[in-house]
């Protein structure tokens, strides 16, 4: 048994038995973890927070071998983002961030990269009004981070590097990426994708969250990225989530 200590986002919690709360954290340290409070229903003043979902705590916890529910002795509230209250589609955004993370994320499989992508992506909800933008940047960066990023640099098939100005190339749900217009041939799969959402794409990747922040996109772009996006992440890690149906 090893005691492990790690800030550690609240995805959500339910009472337990009697006296205790299950909580389900994402972990800079751990990755996704489950936790059991016990007593804190009884007495709420014995952990430094009430497990507000979305919040981040630091907390420490008993790593058992042979269960996947730990024991959490210490939890203290480090940020939460108060924001969000009262603010519907602001909840809602950070709702499908969080079962974005939660249904992908395999259980103890560290991703830090992950963990700070949500803390920066829920502080910039709480203050930046374009709520569509902070979507698009965080499904861009999260699908990067796991391992689900689309091939959007060459051709998919055969490697060859697509200028996306002077070629038209199409998007491969099936492939996961971009095909040149000769590998096409009878794919009827192929959707239409414009070097502008290519490029704005690649920058949002490739680019730091605070500079992201500073681009502004076209209507006519953020369209396609948002049609495009949905439907990669559906495809692709076949599962719908629920929350995006309210995003759109
Ligand atoms: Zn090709």
């Amino acid at each position: 048994m090893a005691i492990i200590s790690t800030p550690a986002i609240v995805l959500r919690s339910m009472d337990h038995r009697e006296t205790s709360k299950l909580a389900f954290f994402f972990t800079r340290r751990r990755g996704k973890v489950t936790g059991v409070l016990k007593g804190i229903r009884k007495s709420p003043r014995k952990f430094g927070s009430g497990l507000e979902k979305f919040s981040v705590n630091d907390i420490v916890y008993y790593e058992y071998r042979n269960s996947d529910v730990h024991l959490v002795s210490q939890c203290d509230m480090r940020e939460c983002f108060s924001a969000f209250r009262g603010h519907a589609r602001r909840i809602i955004a950070a709702e499908y961030a969080a079962e974005l993370v939660n249904r992908i994320a395999v259980a103890e499989d560290p991703n830090p990269a992950v963990y700070d992508l949500l803390v920066e992506y829920f502080r910039a909800l709480c203050v930046d009004r374009d709520i569509d933008r902070l979507v698009h940047m965080f499904q861009i960066k999260f699908l990067a981070l796991s391992g689900f990023r689309p091939h959007i640099d060459s051709c998919v098939t055969c490697g060859k590097e697509i200028s996306g100005r002077t070629e038209r190339a199409g998007f491969s749900m099936k492939k996961g990426g971009l095909v040149c217009r000769r590998c096409q041939g009878r794919d009827f799969d192929l959707w239409p994708v414009s070097a502008g959402m290519l490029a704005t794409l690649l920058y949002i990747e490739r680019e730091q969250w605070a500079g992201c922040l500073k681009l502004k996109i076209p209507p006519v772009i953020r369209q396609e990225l948002r049609r495009v996006l949905n439907s990669f992440l559906v495809f692709h890690l076949e599962k719908n989530i629920r929350s995006a149906k309210y995003l759109s």
